[in-house]
């Protein structure tokens, strides 16, 4: 096994990972090139910078995706499966948080076509197989991503895949068993589901981002903020996106931040990260 593979003794995760730990940005081309030629296979996180409400920052859908392909890549390492990150990508749709500051808007089509560009690079440089995960929840964004993994794919070159729960899929009204889609594979969860909805910078969030990066969190805004307690038909609402959501949410957040546990968000990382380590083992093997 090569020395860049982690050990099965590694933890998963230590709070205070900054967003390029363990990707390509960290090692030097020729450590690239040898892994490639191992048949090392790539991971690429999507966030986006987007406003988080009051209490976390706006790079929060780049550090929780960004660290979960860490854990990713651990949990495949251990599986013999040696895996590169590219480093996130944040620039990408906002279509809900469109009219909040700090939530920049590029347009589908660039994103696209920017995708095409990295994956075939990827290719160049011989990766065969590239494994593209979300972290941000905009439907523009995801619609986006999966038409860059198909651009990006070349057959007998690069084969890119979208991993993503089916939930997402359905949301978004993309074939889950398109060879560019891999859908996760569920794992036991032993918190209930919240009451009310949750999607954004709410105790979810806020729980990750207190277990993975609490230095980057205002943690002293949270016990403040009122849980939104909002509808199904609220929901349907701020997605319409732009004014729309700066009225159902006027303070960013859609959920119960004051709830959040980082004991909570460390057990969630990890599960998030088996579900998706598992279908690309899955996949490797040719059984999914
Ligand atoms: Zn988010």
């Amino acid at each position: 096994m090569s020395a860049d593979i982690p050990a099965a003794a590694d933890p998963l995760f230590t709070p205070g990972e900054p967003i390029l730990k363990d990707t390509i940005a960290e090692m030097t081309y020729g450590a690239v090139e040898a892994a490639a030629k191992r048949g090392a296979v790539a991971l690429w996180a999507f966030g986006v910078v987007e406003q988080h409400g009051p209490h976390l920052p706006t790079g929060t859908d780049i550090y929780i995706p960004s660290a979960r392909l860490r854990i990713v890549r651990k949990l495949l390492a251990r599986d013999g499966i040696e895996a590169l990150i590219v480093p996130p990508f944040y620039w990408g749709v906002n279509h809900v948080s469109a009219s909040f500051p700090a939530s920049f808007k590029v347009r589908p089509e660039v994103m696209i076509e920017l995708m095409a560009d990295v994956i075939a690079s990827l290719g160049g440089d011989g990766f065969r197989r590239l494994f593209c995960v979300s972290g941000h929840g905009d439907a523009d964004h995801n619609r986006a991503v999966f038409r860059g993994v198909e651009k990006g794919s070349t057959p007998g070159r690069i084969e890119a895949a979208f991993v993503a729960d089916d939930a997402l899929f359905a949301r978004i009204g993309v074939d889950a068993t398109s060879p560019h889609a891999l859908a996760t594979i569920p794992q036991p969860n032993p918190t209930p589901p919240p009451p009310f909805a949750d999607v954004h910078a709410g105790d979810w969030e806020t729980s990750l981002m207190l277990a993975l990066n609490p230095e980057v969190v205002h943690a002293d805004r949270i016990a403040d903020l009122a849980p939104t307690n909002l509808s199904e038909d609220d929901l349907a609402e701020w997605r319409k996106g732009h004014d729309h959501a700066r009225r159902v949410t006027p303070d960013g957040y859609l959920g119960d931040p004051a709830s959040a546990s980082a004991e909570r968000g460390a057990s969630d990382i990890v599960r998030d990260a088996r579900a998706i380590a598992d279908a690309i083992r899955l996949r490797l093997a040719g059984e999914r």
